[in-house]
């Protein structure tokens, strides 16, 4: 509109406002809010007083104190009474509908339906946008812990799936009937489905550490029967372990055994003796003291299955 005058007559109560106390665009808050998802892993609470994004968002526009407090009246006609909003919730909340008309975020309310949670998560989309924005290569997706809507609801349809009593730990039609991005999908509900019920946690040893950004976590979603031998994406064929540990069980220097303790393959007695240690702690050999058992979810129906077990006892394991 070329006409400055026309404009101003035009413009809305809270358009003036936001004007007057030089707020931030609208545009310049969705791009905020989009790098905010994606540092809290996908997922940021409605706005209201005392949410702490509220506050770092703003640090982060470095808002003034005027800027934060001011607040708008809107008559209630039916109730005739008189209704306050912080300025700045309305421009966080407008974003962030805004994001949601986008497809980039998916609303409170529809979040809730999967998580029971009132909170504003990535879509996809969003997520791919999030990390152009922050110059993140799109290949950080696999390890990030940033959530997605649709990875998300792939990780609610895992860990509530019931446990099945003849389970079968091959997924026969799994090279078949999907496309790349359908897999990619797939792998990333897995690892997280795991990884959470884990508690980002080895069930080995119990390290868990992330990187000093928090933006990746060391561990990993080990497959028992693997990947290539058409190992199914679950709960119950899928094991948290730190990349030490992985490998080690990939390999077949240990097991489980029925009750989760841990088998250590004999052939560790054959290792040189400089093999196997951080500084004196061996790393084998530790496993076999006290028939240790492995550090398994809170829920019993998320343990791996025997039958997953059995296979890698059988297959990969080195007695
Ligand atoms: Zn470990």
């Amino acid at each position: 509109m070329s006409n400055g005058t026309y404009k101003r007559t035009k413009m809305s109560y809270e358009g003036q406002m936001l004007e007057q106390l030089k707020m931030p665009t609208r545009q310049q808050v969705e791009e905020a809010l989009l790098r905010a998802l994606l540092i809290h892993g996908g997922v940021i609470k409605e706005f209201s007083a005392g949410q702490e994004i509220v506050d770092e968002m703003a640090n982060e526009f470095e808002l003034n104190d005027q800027q934060r407090s001011a607040f708008l009246e809107t008559v209630y006609r039916k109730e005739n009474r008189v209704k306050k909003s912080l300025l700045w919730h309305r421009l966080l909340f407008r974003a962030a509908d805004s994001l949601a008309k986008d497809k980039l975020v998916s609303r409170p309310t529809q979040t809730f339906q999967l998580t029971k949670k009132n909170e504003w998560m990535l879509t996809e989309k969003g997520y791919d946008e999030a990390l152009k924005i922050s110059n993140i290569p799109n290949s950080k997706k696999e390890s990030l812990p940033t959530k997605s809507y649709e990875v998300q609801k792939i990780v609610k349809k895992l860990v509530e799936a019931s446990r099945p009593e003849h389970y079968d730990p091959f997924d026969k039609r799994k090279k078949r009937n999907k496309t790349i991005k359908e897999s990619a999908l797939r792998t990333r509900g897995f690892r997280q489905a795991i990884i959470e019920a884990y508690n980002y946690k080895c069930a080995i040893c119990g390290l868990k550490i992330n990187s000093p950004d928090f933006l990746s976590w060391e561990i990993e979603a080990a497959h028992i029967v693997p990947h290539r031998y058409l190992g199914r994406d679950d709960i119950w064929n899928g094991l948290a372990l730190c990349r030490l540990h992985h490998w080690a069980f990939d390999v077949g220097w240990f097991t489980m055994r029925n009750d989760y303790s841990i088998n250590v393959s004999s052939k560790v007695r054959l290792l040189q003796p400089d093999y196997g240690k951080i500084y004196d702690h061996e790393v084998l050999n530790a496993l076999s003291q006290n028939r240790k058992r492995l550090i398994l979810p809170a829920d019993r129906q998320l343990f791996p299955h025997q039958n997953a077990l059995e296979w890698h006892r059988k297959n990969v394991f080195h007695q």
